[in-house]
């Protein structure tokens, strides 16, 4: 598809490069985007990117501040997947199309002091996006951040190191991570947390010794997840804000 003519007929999409990509698993990937103007975003929020004609919102993991839109992707395979196959073909110095402004309301609530993140696998993109940006942020450092990461298995959470590191450099940050897959071989030198993170969270949260009128807990990712999370949460006094990834 040549963009020009794309951006000449239709007005509304820019080029973005693949710059750098970096695999976590066969299904798994981060990719690095240069698009081709400054793409203005808030942490939390999600662009959509097209190959083929297809197209799908993908939540942003980078910065703002940073130069290129990072994403974390997981291969949905044929029959399925429909983009995403076609993204994991894609190789570097290639170029997806990408809706020139960034949507969503997935943003950081800034009235509750405590803000309770809970992600499946990719589902943690919009907390890396905001813990890179609020850290640094002076106007933040009174407020509490705790990530829960869930995923089947330990080499699928792509932001481990990095959240690790923000919650030993930040005493207002804990990263508690949690894979539903105990007895499988892949996962044998887990150490961390075990259960499905909709099911660990209420004992986490009991640990923390969050106030509930003083707390927002986001869930992003996997549907059923959330829908567990919002049910657990619906007699509390938790504020509850949702992001999903896909329908059940
Ligand atoms: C606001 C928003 C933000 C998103 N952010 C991300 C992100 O950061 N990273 C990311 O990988 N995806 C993200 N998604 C999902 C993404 O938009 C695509 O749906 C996904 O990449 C699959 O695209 P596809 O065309 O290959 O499959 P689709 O044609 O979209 O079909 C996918 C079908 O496969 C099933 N499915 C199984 N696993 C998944 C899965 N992980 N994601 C989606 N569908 C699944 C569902 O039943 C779904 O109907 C986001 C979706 C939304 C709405």
């Amino acid at each position: 598809m040549n963009f020009e003519a794309v951006k000449v007929v239709k007005g509304k999409f820019m080029w973005a490069k693949i710059v750098k990509r970096e695999q976590l698993t066969e299904d798994l990937w981060k990719t690095w985007l240069q698009p081709e103007e400054k793409f203005n975003f808030n942490p939390g929020q999600y662009c959509t990117i097209g190959s083929g004609g297809i197209e799908r919102a993908y939540s942003i993991a980078s910065s703002p501040e940073e130069d290129l839109i990072e994403l974390f992707i997981e291969l949905v395979p044929p029959p399925d997947g429909n983009l995403t196959p076609l993204l994991n073909d894609l190789k570097l110095g290639d170029t997806v199309t990408m809706r020139p402004r960034a949507k969503g309301i997935f943003v950081l609530k800034p009235d509750y002091k405590n803000h309770v993140m809970v992600g499946t696998v990719t589902g943690i993109a919009p907390y890396v996006s905001m813990l890179r940006k609020y850290l640094k942020d002076t106007n933040f450092s009174n407020y509490n951040f705790y990530v829960l990461e869930g995923a089947s298995y330990l080499d699928e959470f792509g932001y481990e190191n990095e959240l690790q590191k923000l919650a030993e450099n930040n005493k207002n940050v804990t990263f508690e991570a949690s894979i539903s897959r105990p007895l499988e071989d892949r996962n044998k030198n887990w150490q961390g947390l075990k259960g499905r993170v909709n099911n660990v969270l209420e004992d986490r949260i009991i640990s923390w010794k969050v106030k509930p009128n003083e707390t927002i807990v986001y869930a992003c990712g996997h549907p059923g997840m959330i829908e567990d999370v919002k049910e657990k949460l619906k007699d509390s006094d938790f504020t509850f804000l949702e992001e999903r990834f896909w329908k059940d």
